[in-house]
């Protein structure tokens, strides 16, 4: 059984119209919102499900934030990635408890927290210092201190120090300027994960891999439909999210051999 609210828990409070808000538990604390005060008071001690009402009557419904609930509320420097690619990411990429991962660029930490939720072991590169300290907080905040979760301010076109990694999962803009690298810090065997928003660019880094010791590219786009379930009326929502990014994975051979097919 998960413990009552505590002070200093991340709740994620959802309204009637299925809003969700994120709030950290504070002793004294209030939630506001256009339907009124709701004391933090009321809800620390209660058992995650419980429902709260504001001082103007309005319910809420508390639990403490899955992962994709807590992407995205957090606070963000850089887009991140969305629930939907997260979750495939983790497949697409083989990402197994211990595994090596170097990660670039990090920006918010969405796919970081992710893939340490996997039980990956994680090397972050990020160019932007503000964004790599947006991202050691959101992971603290979201799976606590003592993570193995190391961010360095770094441009990973330059080079990668790291050596014998599992897997290499890249968001930024160009990721055949990496493969060089790539070759050099991955085991053989080891996966290279690309999300990329346009097509253009998953075009090039085909062709990057094409002259590279990477074989087996492959290239996905995941589409997610939510439905809309009430009573007799079951059917798919009006609106969905038509694109986000594509997910291109490859993998290392031994230098020298030609990828079959
Ligand atoms: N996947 C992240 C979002 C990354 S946004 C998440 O889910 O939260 C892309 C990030 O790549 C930006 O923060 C940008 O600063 C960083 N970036 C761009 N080029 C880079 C490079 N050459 N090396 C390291 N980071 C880079």
């Amino acid at each position: 059984m998960s413990a009552p609210i505590a002070a200093g828990d991340l709740v994620v409070v959802i309204d009637s119209k299925d809003r969700r808000y994120l709030v950290q538990m504070a002793e004294g604390g209030e939630f506001h919102t256009h339907a009124g005060i709701t004391l933090h008071d009321a809800m620390i001690g209660l058992p995650e499900g419980s429902t709260v009402h504001s001082n103007t009557g309005a319910r809420y419904t508390i639990l403490r934030p899955t992962l994709a609930e807590f992407v995205l509320s957090m606070p963000r420097g850089a887009q991140v990635i969305y629930p939907k690619d997260l979750g495939p990411i983790l497949v697409q990429a083989d990402i197994f408890p211990g595994a090596r991962v170097l990660e670039a660029g990090v920006g918010s930490g969405a796919l970081s927290m992710t893939l340490l939720r996997a039980g990956a072991v994680v090397t972050g590169y990020e160019v932007r210092a503000d964004f790599t300290k947006v991202a050691r907080r959101n992971v603290e905040r979201f799976l606590g201190p003592d993570q193995p979760y190391a961010v360095h301010e770094h441009d990973v076109y330059e080079g990668i120090d790291e050596v014998d990694l599992d897997r290499i999962v890249l968001d930024l803009p160009e990721p055949w300027r990496v493969l060089k690298h790539a070759e050099q810090a991955l085991h053989r065997g080891g996966v290279l994960c690309s999300y990329l928003p346009t097509i253009g660019q998953v075009m090039a880094l085909h062709e990057g891999l094409e002259r590279s010791a990477f074989g087996h590219g492959h290239t996905i786009e995941v589409l997610e439909r939510s439905w809309h379930v009430r009573g007799q009326s079951v059917r798919p929502d009006h609106r969905m999210v038509a694109h986000t990014g594509f997910l291109t994975t490859a993998r290392l051979l031994s230098p020298g051999e030609e990828p079959n097919p």
